[in-house]
């Protein structure tokens, strides 16, 4: 069912339940009161009867039945009865027609003094009645001919006004469930034309105040986000695609070079070293890619661990020189803190150490003497840890662009690298809610800190 007709018909219940009860509670009460009333008029025609019989000893009963059928307040087929003491009927306001009552009635009438019941249609009372010495009992009864007419009345009404009172309502709740929902027809119509292709479309954002507005708005922010991922995506799969082949083109034409001509010995070893470092540099890259893929997939699976940064940077240190002992790497202790735990962060040691290698090894790589100068420091929330190396620094338009999957400054030409390193440390130092930063002068050197929350 749609939303529009779900509304409408809830909105419909609703009001038609509470109309339905109003008009239940009109109904009985009015019912409720016109029958006591009518019971009210039917005693006091009793007992005026009855002071007739009594205080005018002689009065003849032709003329108290003229005037009991004539006066202003005669009820509709109106009967009133008398009996005395010994449940003789000493008066009937009518000849003809006679109240169907059982004897036992004028005992129990006797017994509780009024008694208000029904006589077919017609209600009826019995008083007993005590006045002069004598006990009498009088049965009136009588039809309700205004009152009845006036409950038909009232119940034609409310039918009519609740039948129309709900069609109304129900009307009123299409029409107004299908006013406050176009806005999202129309969102709906605008999303299904949004496709991969034409990321670049936004939903209208009216006004931006109303919820739907503000629907609007979130998902245009989704799409802005989508769009930059695919983005990212599509130049992500070019550079990789470039940078794989480039030493695959390379190892073709060591390979042509091979088949062409016979060759001795010492150059066929030539070409098959050309070929195992390209195959290495191949291996390399490919690891580098797989590694940025996974980090980005496994975001919330990674396990959080204390970590010490101290061990992580002896560890990413003994790593870096067992693989390249040419290189240097110099600590400076002097902003370790004493405190063991402002240097413990939470976080993954395996990824963590990974980040400092690479720093290490570009600080060692992109420098002559080949050193890294590292610091570990504590502040109030964070433990940061530099790298700095006095090589051949960036220039300031390059500080942010070196974070870019691929992306390498103009003076890294010659030296060795993909250009995924800093990314992937990137994406590792934000996943720990970290921050990575850098600072560099051309020609001079470079600074990298990294900063993480401490435990
Ligand atoms: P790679 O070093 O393999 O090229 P990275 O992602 O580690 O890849 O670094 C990206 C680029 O940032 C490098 O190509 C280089 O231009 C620049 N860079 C990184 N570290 C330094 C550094 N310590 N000194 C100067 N340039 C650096």
């Amino acid at each position: 069912m749609k939303i529009r007709n779900r509304i409408a018909l809830q909105f419909s219940l609703i009001v038609a339940s509470i109309l339905l009860t109003f008009s239940l509670i009109i109904y009985f009460t009015t019912a409720t009161f016109s029958r006591e009333d009518f019971y009210e008029r039917l005693k006091k025609k009793a007992r005026t009867t009855a002071r007739f019989l009594i205080q005018v000893n002689e009065v003849d009963q032709n003329l108290l039945k003229i005037i009991d059928r004539n006066t202003l307040t005669a009820l509709y087929d109106e009967k009133v009865l008398v009996f005395d003491e010994q449940n003789r009927l000493i008066y009937a306001s009518v000849d003809d027609q006679i109240i169907h009552y059982q004897r036992s009635l004028l005992d129990e009438v006797r017994q509780q003094k009024e008694v208000e019941t029904w006589s077919d249609e017609n209600q009826l009372v019995g008083i007993a009645y005590e006045e002069g010495g004598r006990n009498l009992v009088i049965l009136a009864s009588a039809y309700d001919r205004v009152g009845r007419n006036k409950q038909k009345n009232l119940r034609f009404t409310l039918i009519w006004g609740l039948a129309g009172g709900i069609g109304l309502t129900i009307g009123l709740g299409i029409f107004f469930a299908g006013q406050s929902l176009r806005p999202i027809d129309e969102i709906n119509t605008q999303i299904s034309t949004i496709t991969a292709r034409n990321l670049r479309q936004r939903l209208d954002e009216g006004d931006r105040r109303d919820e739907i507005d503000q629907l609007a708005v979130n998902f245009n922010a989704v799409l802005g986000r989508l769009e930059q991922a695919f983005e990212q995506q599509r130049s992500f799969v070019s550079h990789a695609s470039h940078e794989l082949r480039t030493p695959l083109a390379s190892l073709k034409s060591e390979l042509q070079l091979g088949l062409r001509r016979r060759l001795d010995a010492a150059e066929y070893e030539d070409i098959l070293s050309n070929l195992l470092s390209d195959t290495d540099r191949l291996i390399g890259l490919t690891n580098s890619l797989l590694f940025l893929a996974r980090t980005l997939e496994n975001i919330s699976q990674m396990p959080l661990a204390p970590v010490q940064m101290e061990e992580v940077v002896l560890l990413a240190r003994d790593e870096l020189l067992s693989a390249k002992p040419q290189y240097r790497v110099e600590f400076d202790y002097d902003n370790l803190p004493q405190s063991e735990t402002e240097t413990t962060v939470s976080g993954n040691e395996e990824l963590l150490k990974r980040v400092i290698l690479n720093l290490m090894d570009n600080a060692c790589k992109y420098s002559a003497d080949h050193t890294a100068h590292v610091r570990i420091g504590t502040d109030d929330r964070s433990c940061w840890v530099s790298v700095r190396d006095q090589g051949i620094g960036l220039a300031p338009e390059e500080t942010e662009l070196i974070f870019e999957p691929f992306h390498r400054a103009a003076n890294a030409v010659g030296y060795e690298g993909f250009g995924i390193g800093l990314s992937i440390c990137q994406r590792i130092i934000e996943l720990h809610q970290g921050r990575i930063s850098v600072e560099s002068r051309l020609g001079e050197g470079s600074q990298f800190v990294v900063h993480l929350n401490h435990l």
